[in-house]
């Protein structure tokens, strides 16, 4: 095995959060380096095979040791593990500003004594520096989480939770209050879960996050949301539609009234194609109102409404308040119950534009959870004229994706027929670079957009099942969910695995 002099390596060199401290600390390993699915780990008992199957699982790479001395291990271990509570001491920075995006509300002033504990230079400095790395990181979501004896901030990145660092957990208290104070909480209240928001100037550049705080056994949890307004900018061609998938979608979505329904898990990308539709449309012209639970995005010149059920603004009561301002374009953040579908359809059958989404697996079930929901079939077949499915498997990252031999009998069993396998393609697998995380880089959306053709309707109003509509809609060439993502694999924008494991119902 190689041996390596610790004394003769630079600590800030090193690769950063492969694996977290306190693997690293538990086991006294350190990640020396990496390459291709390799990584190379430091460690002074080269014979310790619980370790390595932990770095393994964890990081999904392929551990090999590098012998190093212990106690110049131990020394280095140690200054890169207090190198979390140092930051707080160290982080500088001056680029960026908070904005408290609204009036202060009365429970704040309440709170002004409490404030001096807040602006605690090192925890707003902290909590900038998990913000803008973040950011930086491409992150969805940053989560704060405090336990008995740790405290941890895991970021979502590509739909994948990671532990970026774990602060001291005596910063706890001052980083929720100052998250609560800046998202225009009430930073007294600690015993029921609250929402807010807060903008952050980044640059030239202004993002909102959504911010909500939940009392644990052991304090507050907070999940900051990024939600970046570019990303519905992005224009359809960066959703990964293929051609003829977008062309239905945008036939159907410029058409003068119906209703378009988006449906898929929590996460799956729904609220960003619809925005993308509604960019689209958003004409000076056009009079294009939403009602959300709440707005995710914001876009000028789109009228958005958070319900407020506490007060009586329910999706159903915002959409007839919507139809009385003469509206072109609605978009109802989505249908959940009877009320909310019966406004929803008779506003797509009297002149409008409808979009909603439904949380639902595949584009025929939708029909049948509508039906279901005790809305008439009549009414079904003649408003709703487009459904979308979709789902976000992980893009594989270009550098340093390399082409795979899987087994002709596993392809067939993914799904693809024996025609699909003609030629010379091959699949492409998950490698893992620096620029990458693990192989895999962004993500790509996976589509089953199903127009309601003639057919359907009849298959609807004679209530057949989602079967049926299912073997109608394949017919029209129509590809599930399954088969669209076999398609993103053949064009290397995926893998085999993601996409099975993204379309396993
Ligand atoms: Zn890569």
């Amino acid at each position: 095995m190689p041996v390596v002099d610790l004394a003769a390596v630079d600590a800030q060199k090193l690769p950063k959060n492969i694996i977290d401290n306190k693997l690293s600390a538990q086991y006294q390993v350190l990640v020396l380096g990496k390459r291709g699915s390799r990584l190379f780990v430091g460690g002074a008992d080269p014979t310790d095979q619980e370790a390595v199957e932990r770095i393994k699982f964890a990081t999904q790479l392929q551990p090999e040791w590098v012998i190093v001395e212990y106690d110049k291990l131990a020394k280095l271990l140690e200054s890169s593990t207090a190198s979390a509570s140092e930051s707080l001491e160290a982080l500088a920075s001056s680029d960026f500003e908070f904005e408290i995006t609204d009036d202060v509300t009365p429970q704040q002033t309440e709170a002004q004594d409490a404030q001096a504990d807040v602006e605690d230079a090192p925890v707003v400095r902290f909590l900038q520096k998990m913000l803008v790395d973040a950011i930086n990181m491409r992150a969805s979501d940053l989560h704060f989480e405090p336990y008995e004896y740790t405290y941890r901030v895991r970021f979502r990145v590509d739909g994948e939770l990671r532990e970026i660092t774990q602060p001291p957990i005596a910063i706890k208290d001052k980083l929720s209050s100052r998250i609560k104070v800046i998202s225009r909480l009430d930073i007294a209240e600690k015993r029921i879960p609250q929402d807010g928001r807060m903008k952050l100037k980044f640059g030239s550049k202004a993002i909102d996050f959504r911010v909500s705080t939940l009392p644990t056994l052991f304090g507050e949890k907070i999940v900051i949301r990024i939600l970046d307004p570019s990303s519905a900018k992005l224009g359809i061609e960066a959703l990964g539609y293929e051609k003829e998938e977008k062309e239905r979608l945008l036939a159907c979505v410029h058409r003068p009234y119906g209703m378009v329904l988006v449906t898929g898990p929590t996460g799956s990308g729904k609220t960003v194609s619809l925005y993308t539709c509604l960019n689209i449309l958003n004409q000076p012209g056009v009079n294009i109102s939403t009602v959300e639970d709440p707005a995710e995005i914001n876009l000028p010149g789109i009228n958005q409404v958070n319900v407020n059920d506490k007060a009586g603004l329910t999706f159903a009561a915002a959409l007839k308040s919507f139809l009385r301002q003469d509206p072109d374009v609605i978009m109802v953040g989505e249908i959940r119950d009877l009320d909310t579908a019966d406004i929803a359809i008779k506003a797509a059958q009297t002149g409008h534009m409808v979009m909603s989404t439904l949380h639902t697996n595949d584009a025929p079930t939708t029909l049948t959870r509508l039906l279901n929901m005790g809305v008439a079939p009549f009414n079904i077949a003649s408003s709703v004229i487009l459904i979308t499915a979709q789902r976000l498997a992980r893009r594989l990252c270009e550098n340093c994706k390399v082409p795979a031999d899987y087994p002709r009998e596993a392809m067939l069993k993914a799904g693809y027929t024996e025609d699909d396998l003609k030629g010379n393609w091959k699949p492409y697998r998950a490698v893992g670079c620096s620029s990458c995380n693990n192989g895999y880089k962004g993500r790509v959306g996976i589509y089953q957009v199903m127009p309601i053709t003639e057919a359907i309707q009849t298959i609807i109003l004679s209530q057949g099942t989602a079967l049926q509509i299912a073997y109608q809609a394949k017919a029209e060439g129509v590809r599930d969910l399954r088969q669209s993502g076999l398609v993103k694999v053949k064009i290397g924008a995926t893998t085999l695995e993601e996409v099975i494991a993204c379309t396993n119902e």
